[in-house]
């Protein structure tokens, strides 16, 4: 080996000279940039085998990438041409302890030809690349985390389509500086539009009805400008379909995230049913202390004149006032057992208790009231043997109900017709009247819960109870309730409840 490649390699980067036997590798010499770098001295080096001074437990890599540099080196010697290995851990031991500085490496593996063409020694040329692998790492670290944390939010949002999807809810996206408004197929069809249709932010807005729209509007401006949570509820029509539906809405601004935009976003559901059911609800509070107020006040007018009267027991008006209070008194327990009788349905706490009993009996008793006034005639046609199984005194509440709300809304129908007819197994029995009709919009809604269908000027009294009740009562016999109606020609409501040779044991009705 020539001077000139000594002088060179003194002042080289760090570098050790090894001869070419294989698996051996005798260490011939290092420069002192290299015995700087390893903290190593130059006589514990030159004559030993490389891996018995860098013994395999220092190179800490996996034994794959330890067998690596062994394999460049064994590599460098065979086809004579310089071998590369990118980055390898060796860690240089800290002079008086047992510790270990974690470094990585580059080593390049030149072997030198001499002019015969064999290799005379390899040299391996070491760079300190730690910094270029701590910042990949920690490059590489950073991306794990925002793949993490992007995994976790589509994660997060998937589970939140599946809920948006179950709970049928819609979306919007508006963007806050262009105004661009994107809403979903879902809400679309809320606002009564097509899912291919373009429905823009001021077409979602004029379905709003009027009295409801500015507050809309304004709140919409609060949360894009002040960040103000957003949160409605109101009513809207469908554009096609000209249908009212309430919605609940809730949205809320995001401000930009790299390279994003700001905008604000949310969902809308819809929520008729409950709205409906809520305002149902308040108007039947309003009604039914209205109800009650009105025996009440007769009552307490009765009783005033009667004490009145007191001393005077044989007074000419004693009679009618007692009469009236008892009609009063009638009235209230009237009210107060279809709020009881509500009360058990809801909670399903009512039991039947069945017998065999002719249909035509029980109409027969419990039309009294309004025969013995004079005012209606009832006409009682069909199978009048007909005998059903079913609790006696429910049956009985349901046909009052529906003879009482004939006698209540068919105003100037003198004529109130009742029908018996087997439809094996059931029994049908029919209300029919010649009043006004009701008009279909009302027809599916009658038979929830306080609902109330008035449309005549005339005001009836009535808690929006009494359909309500037969239903629960007709559905708990295992029948069926419904109604025809047309409008100017009156209404037929009819429930079903089963025919009594049908009935197997007090409780079970076997079909055949
Ligand atoms: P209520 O009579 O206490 O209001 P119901 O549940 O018995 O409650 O009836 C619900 C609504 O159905 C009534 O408010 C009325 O508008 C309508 N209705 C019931 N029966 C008739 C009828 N025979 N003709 C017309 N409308 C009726």
């Amino acid at each position: 080996m020539d001077l000139s490649f000594y002088a060179y390699l003194q002042n080289a980067p760090p570098a050790i000279v090894l001869s070419p036997d294989i698996l051996r590798f005798t260490i011939i010499t290092a420069n002192p940039a290299f015995l700087e770098a390893t903290n190593t001295r130059l006589d514990e080096l030159t004559g030993k085998s490389f891996f018995n001074v860098f013994p395999e437990n220092t190179l800490v890599l996996p034994p794959k990438k330890v067998h690596s540099l062994i394999d460049c080196m064994t590599d460098a010697i065979l086809t004579k041409q310089l071998k590369i290995l990118a980055s390898q851990r060796y860690d240089v031991p800290v002079w008086g302890t047992n510790r270990f500085n974690t470094r990585y490496w580059r080593t390049s593996c030149s072997p030198i030809v001499n002019e015969s063409g064999d290799v005379q020694c390899i040299v391996l040329t070491i760079l300190d690349v730690t910094d270029d692998v701590a910042c990949s790492l920690k490059k590489r670290f950073v991306l794990e985390v925002a793949e993490e944390r992007r995994e976790a939010t589509l994660q997060i949002e998937e589970r939140l389509r599946l809920a948006i999807e179950s709970a049928e809810m819609g979306t919007w996206y508006m963007d806050v500086e262009t105004r661009g408004f994107v809403p979903s197929s879902r809400m679309k069809a809320l606002f009564g539009f097509d899912s291919q249709e373009d429905m823009s932010y001021e077409a979602a807005i004029a379905q709003i009805l009027p009295e409801y729209r500015e507050i809309v509007t304004k709140s919409v401006e609060a949360a894009l400008l002040n960040c103000i949570p957003y949160n409605m509820e109101y009513p809207i029509m469908g554009y096609h379909d000209h249908k009212i539906r309430w919605v609940r809405t809730t949205g809320k601004r995001y401000e930009a995230e790299v390279e994003g935009v700001a905008h604000f976003s949310g969902t809308i559901m819809d929520i008729t049913e409950r709205k409906l059911e809520e305002i149902r609800k308040n108007d039947f509070l309003s009604i039914a202390s209205h109800e009650l107020k009105t025996p009440l006040t007769s009552l307490k007018a009765s009783l005033q004149l009667l004490s009145r009267m007191k001393d005077n027991p044989t007074a000419a008006m004693l009679p009618k006032l007692i009469n009236q209070s008892n009609r009063s008194i009638d009235k209230i327990s009237n009210l107060v057992n279809d709020l009881l009788n509500v009360g058990r349905i809801t909670e399903n706490q009512f039991e039947l208790n069945k017998s065999v009993f002719s249909i035509s009996r029980l109409i027969d008793g419990c039309c009294d009231h309004v025969t013995s006034v004079g005012t209606h005639q009832l006409l009682l046609e069909g199978d009048q043997d007909l005998k059903v199984c079913g609790d006696e005194h429910h049956i009985d509440q349901v046909l009052v109900n529906l003879v009482n709300n004939a006698v209540k809304y068919a105003h100037g129908s003198f004529k109130i017709t009742l029908r018996i007819e087997s439809e094996y197994p059931m029994a049908k029995i029919s209300v029919q009247d010649f009043g006004p009709g009701i008009p279909k919009n009302h027809l599916d809604q009658l038979f929830k819960r306080y609902y109330r269908a008035d449309t005549t000027s005339i005001q009836n009294s009535g808690l929006g109870l009494g359909l309500y009740i037969s239903t629960e009562i007709v559905k708990k016999h295992g029948g069926q309730i419904g109604v025809i109606s047309e409008l100017g020609k009156g209404s037929t409501f009819w429930f079903t409840i089963p025919l009594a040779e049908f009935q197997n044991d007090g409780n079970t009705n076997v079909l055949a």
